[in-house]
């Protein structure tokens, strides 16, 4: 098989194999065609990984800041020479076309592993003066064995937004791709060998979900960080919470998107563009609900689906095509089923809707007009190319209909009015606002949700305070006075 890695496993510097566990077919998704055979980890496998991630832990975090950052920079440099096979690679895992996979996913973790590797040696606590000679000081220590699991839109992304700030703190790591696109993460792993890394520092094991539950409640795990739905999140977070373990969730999302009449239209189209169809609606951070006031409502339209009939749909292999397959059947069929719900309830279709012919797991991009804020389209995560557009009069009225929902992961404004631009983002309930663009995710800047779609931040040196604690140690320079 064309991508077959050498076994299922990376474990203490090696790839390891256990057939007993259930298979895990990889599946291309322009062609259906099966790419690999993985298995999924036995309680034996399990056990092996979180034990050499123990073990390799106290010398990792004894290592200098300075020596854990020069590794996990090594390890920028190597995925950026090999940017383009495995942009290959993730093209095959996930089906996204190469042209985003060369510019958004491993050059993305790359930049982790420089901002979080060039982070390390400055990473410290503080002197604290207390009066009378004495102070306290604080340590920044490490939390010790952290768990990644990974959804399956951005894969090797999520292992290194992961791994870098776990590993630049002096954790050791657990990762688990989704069973849907499981073998960018390996590659993640052997790279960080070949930059450096003591064996034991980052394994990666393949599973479902099962596996993900089994590493959550292991009494050897500190920390557990979570892409996924949010139902899964609302399991993990209840599971890491019986062990009172530390937790990211980075969970789903049914972000608003607003444009005003005075915006630039052209380039809120863009705006809407990317906020729905990058990675065929794939995005956790997607804008799928549109509002747009009612006097640039069919201006908008007409843009828009004359802008959509340019997309370049196709084999995305071809640096050409800007749209591709969704990742698996299953996902396709979740995506077309709420164009049947959207139509049920009496949205207007008014481009795309359809599956489209061959093998692969193609559907149109699809756009609803005058859709209604209680119809199933507008209120659920669909995480497909189907986006949902609302009219509106005032900004008050949308700013309370945009925030009418459970979710909080983004939430987007275009308009050419500054104030009323600023007003907005701070009306939002949302964690990661965007003004006159939208789905922009760069490593300096934190990302995550608020409500139900998130607690902590990834990026940014924020996520250094969710995979580290402090120490205090209070110091006395006088007699210590006791009453009796
Ligand atoms: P999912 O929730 O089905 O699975 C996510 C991961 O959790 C997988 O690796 C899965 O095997 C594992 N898992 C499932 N059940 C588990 C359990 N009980 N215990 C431990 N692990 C378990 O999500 P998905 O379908 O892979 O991904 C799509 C979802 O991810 C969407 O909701 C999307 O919005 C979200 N997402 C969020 C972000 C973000 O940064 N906020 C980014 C990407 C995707």
């Amino acid at each position: 098989m064309k991508f077959q890695p050498k076994a299922s496993h990376f474990i203490n510097g090696v790839y390891v194999e256990d057939t007993n566990g259930a298979p895990i077919d990889v599946i291309y998704p322009a062609t259906g065609e099966i790419i690999a055979r993985l298995h999924s980890a036995t309680p034996d496998i399990v056990d092996q990984a979180l034990t050499r991630a123990k073990n390799a832990q106290a010398e990792w975090a004894a290592m200098s800041g300075t020596e854990r950052g020069r590794i996990l920079r090594r390890a920028s440099d190597i995925m950026r020479d090999r940017n383009r096979a495995l942009s290959i690679l993730e093209t095959h895992d996930t089906g996204k076309p190469l042209q985003e996979t060369l510019v958004a996913d491993a050059t993305s973790g790359a930049d982790a592993l420089e901002y979080f590797g060039g982070l390390a040696a400055s990473l410290t606590g503080e002197h604290i003066p207390l009066g009378g000679g004495d102070f306290v000081y604080t340590i920044r220590e490490a939390l010790g064995v952290c768990v990644g699991i990974g959804a399956w839109n951005y894969p090797t992304q999520i292992a290194c937004w992961k791994g870098a700030p776990a590993l630049a703190c002096g954790n050791t790591m657990v990762f688990k791709p989704s069973e849907t696109t499981p073998l960018s993460a390996l590659q993640v792993a052997e790279i960080l060998i070949e930059a450096g890394a003591p064996k034991g520092v980052y394994n990666v094991i393949q599973g479902y979900g099962d596996v993900g539950a089994s590493l959550v409640t292991d009494p050897r795990v500190a920390k557990v960080s979570l892409t996924g739905s949010v139902p899964t999140g609302r399991k993990v977070y209840a599971a890491a919470a019986d062990g009172m373990k530390h937790v990211t969730m980075e969970l789903g999302g049914k972000s608003p998107m607003i444009v005003f009449d005075d915006a630039d239209i052209e380039n809120a189209v863009s705006g809407a563009i990317l906020g729905n169809f990058y990675s065929s609606g794939q995005v956790c951070s997607n804008g799928t609900r549109v509002f747009v006031q009612k006097g640039v409502k069919e201006a908008f339209l007409k843009r828009l689906s004359e802008r959509l009939a340019t997309a370049k749909i196709g084999d995305p292999l071809d640096e050409d095509v800007n749209f591709g397959p969704m990742v698996s059947e299953n996902q396709l069929n979740i995506a077309l089923s709420y164009v049947e719900k959207g139509k049920a309830e009496g949205a207007r279709l008014v481009f795309g809707g359809e599956r489209m012919d061959g093998d692969g797991f193609y559907m149109q991009p699809t756009v609803f007009a005058d859709v209604t804020d209680d119809m199933a389209i507008a209120r659920e995560e669909i995480f497909g190319p189907v986006m949902s557009v609302l009219d509106f009069d005032t900004e008050e009225e949308v700013l309370a209909r945009a925030n009418d929902t459970e979710f909080g992961l983004a939430a987007g404004v275009f308009t050419n009015n500054l104030t009323r631009a600023h007003r907005i983002v701070a009306g939002f309930e949302a964690g990661t606002c965007y003004i006159n663009t939208y789905n922009l995710a760069p490593v300096e800047a934190p990302f995550g949700g608020s409500k139900m779609s998130g607690v902590g931040r990834e990026n940014s040196k924020l996520a250094i305070n969710h995979f580290s604690e402090m120490k205090t140690v209070y110091v006395s320079m006088n007699d210590v006075e006791a009453p009796y």
